[in-house]
């Protein structure tokens, strides 16, 4: 059965690469290859990466990238099998394989895709150009996906705010260790972890003394491994650095909740409710006195229902 799926997946691919013939293009080191229907991202993908080449090369000390590398744009049915195969998330918008030294994108943006292409392809490309740079000095993958997150979009937005404050008022913030297994999140989690990544690495950077230091710090890590380079740049270890990025988390962005629409309707839904128990009790205790003011009118002196007793007890006391 599997084999047959296969053979159909391979028949599948055969037949769409038969119909439409792969083009490629060179541009810096760079192969990029492309069906004819999705020219127009292999164009829009050359740009960006003529922009992003020359940006990307500040956050390093001088290298050469020796080896080529590869970018290939897969169309949609092609993307969703390959992304199938290597055990992608819905939620994947691209991906960089190290070992083929390759970026694969889908050709037409995925409809689930946590980003757009323009914001996944920058993404990827960091992670190429860090991958390039360290070749196989391991880094937390946090920090991987931070910096990748700091080249395609740089600092956190509003949303990037609330969704914090939201996971620190809830108490399901991800520890960094759990970002190492991304791939396996939900989308919403998932964004998470992209968002706190990229607020550690924004943490890191600021400890650093700015995007000025990186090269250095890189060419640290580089030569002597991440932990020293945590400990020489910044005079931590890994989980004091944890332990400092998590404070200085809550005490920036927990305040955040007040911009958050969800926690105002919230609020509003409380005061409400309590105005509205408020308005009821007044209403009732303005009715009970209405009654009473009534009763007073209509009984004004004694009550007509006087009982045997009563007229013992008024007659007078005997001598
Ligand atoms: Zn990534």
């Amino acid at each position: 059965m599997k084999f047959i799926s296969i053979l159909a997946l391979f028949l599948i691919t055969v037949q769409l690469a038969w119909a439409q013939p792969k083009r490629t293009f060179r541009v810096a080191q760079f192969d990029i290859q492309y069906s004819i229907s999705d020219e127009g991202v292999a164009l829009q993908v050359s740009e960006l990466l003529k922009q992003e080449h020359q940006r990307l090369q500040r956050f390093f000390p001088p290298f050469t990238m020796r080896q080529r590398y590869g970018i290939e744009i897969l169309p949609a049915p092609e993307w969703t099998a390959f992304r199938r195969r290597m055990g992608l998330p819905a939620w994947s918008g691209g991906v960089y394989v190290a070992r083929e030294r390759k970026i694969f994108l889908p050709g037409q943006n995925v409809t689930q895709s946590l980003f757009t292409l323009e914001h996944t392809f920058r993404h990827e490309l960091a992670h190429l150009f860090l991958q390039a740079y360290l070749q196989t000095v391991p880094v937390p993958r946090w920090y991987h996906e931070g910096f990748a997150e700091y080249v395609s979009q740089g600092n956190l937005t509003m949303e990037d705010g609330r969704r914090l404050a939201n996971a620190i008022w809830g108490k399901n913030l991800l520890l960094l260790a759990d970002i190492d297994s991304l791939n396996e999140l939900p989308a919403s989690r998932a964004r998470l972890a992209y968002v706190e990544s990229l607020s550690a690495f924004l943490f890191l950077l600021k400890q650093l003394g700015g995007a000025a230091n990186l090269p250095a710090f890189h060419e640290t890590v580089k030569q002597q491994g991440w932990d020293q380079a945590l400990t020489r740049h910044l005079q931590m270890d890994a989980i004091d650095f944890e332990i400092k990025w998590y404070h200085w988390l809550e005490a920036e962005y927990r305040w955040f909740i007040f911009t958050n629409l969800d926690f105002w309707l919230w609020v509003l839904a409380v005061l409400g409710s309590i105005g509205i128990y408020y308005q009821i009790r007044r209403r009732n205790k303005k009715r009970l006195a209405e009654w009473e003011a009534q009763e007073r009118y209509q009984f004004p002196v004694t009550p007509p229902w006087r009982t045997e007793e009563d007229e013992w007890d008024d007659r007078p006391p005997k001598k």
